[in-house]
């Protein structure tokens, strides 16, 4: 496959669309992610804790007891986590600020709702993104049409979202991400230039491999798995994110400004600096930036 490095046009000057309600406001929750799933001991997490129950760390007033020592007390996980913005929605909207310790028999439904609400808005928070980036009408309709689907499920009440299917939408947005990110990687081939190997690919194990400043323009790396990859000043304009596993991969120094389908917790997971390029939607984690 040739790529080049020259990025297309970007075709919309908007790329926080509808986003800002799609970002953790951990002040107006009720601690669904310390309370809500599972953990199991690990290198991210120092204890076992069943799904449904309260972290051993969690304060009375939802607040975490060990918040500026996570890492370095084995809770490394706690870091990388990302709601997308459900943990408020779920706490305030859909069950009108009543906390479960106010009401101990919302549990169930409040803990159920949250890990459903998150996935419909990581969805809307990749379909804001597929909107911006496509230059074709007819996709960013279906983009368009897609998110009032989730917004309305999303918008709705307690029932709706636990009823909804899940599995249904993320077939049908993964349809739509994958015909706008073959729009824009395409973009890249245009012109002709560095070869990319075939095992760039989705899927592919790329596990601790070296690609220390290379070319990734317009690869699809959806679903790869790239833990403890060298990208230290690779460019990974137009490359497909989705689902990329990036634990511990080393971005100093990379341009991710205009990788397709990134995320918050993908960037947690991964290990970079100052210097790492990022999409202006994002931002470099705490521990990028703090001394070793
Ligand atoms: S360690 Fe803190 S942030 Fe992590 S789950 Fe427990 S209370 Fe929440």
């Amino acid at each position: 496959m040739n790529i080049t490095s020259t990025p297309p046009a970007t075709p919309t000057p908007n790329p926080h669309l509808g986003r800002d309600s799609l970002r953790p406001d951990c002040s107006n929750c009720f601690a669904l992610c310390c309370t809500a799933f599972g953990f199991t001991r690990s290198a991210d997490f120092a204890i076992d804790k069943p799904a449904g129950t309260p972290c051993q760390n969690l304060d009375k007033d939802f607040s975490c007891t060990i918040h500026d020592r996570l890492r370095p007390r084995g809770f490394r996980g706690c870091t990388v986590f990302d709601c997308f913005g459900a943990g408020q929605a779920v706490s305030q909207r859909l069950f009108d600020g009543i906390s479960w310790r106010e009401n101990p028999g919302s549990q169930h439904d409040m803990f159920t709702a949250f890990k459903v609400l998150r996935q419909l808005h990581e969805m809307l928070w990749h379909l804001a993104e597929a909107q911006v980036k496509t230059y074709d009408a007819d996709s960013a309709r279906q983009a368009q049409d897609l998110r009032e689907v989730i917004e309305s499920i999303a918008g709705g009440s307690v029932r709706a979202v636990l009823t909804c299917d899940v599995e249904q939408l993320h077939g049908q947005v993964r349809a739509a991400l994958r015909g706008i990110s073959d729009e824009v990687r395409a973009g890249y081939f245009a012109g002709g230039g560095e070869h990319l190997d075939a095992d760039f690919a989705p899927g592919a194990d790329l596990i601790g491999r070296n690609l220390r400043a290379r070319s990734l323009c317009g690869a699809d790396l959806r679903g790869a798995c790239l833990i403890a990859a060298d990208l230290r000043f690779s460019d990974l304009a137009g490359a497909d994110l989705l689902g990329t596993d990036l634990r511990d991969a080393r971005l100093d120094g990379a341009d991710l400004a205009a990788a397709l389908f990134l995320t918050q917790p993908q960037l947690n997971s991964a290990r970079g600096s100052s210097a790492t390029t990022l999409p202006e939607w994002l931002s470099a984690p705490p521990h990028w930036l703090a001394a070793p």
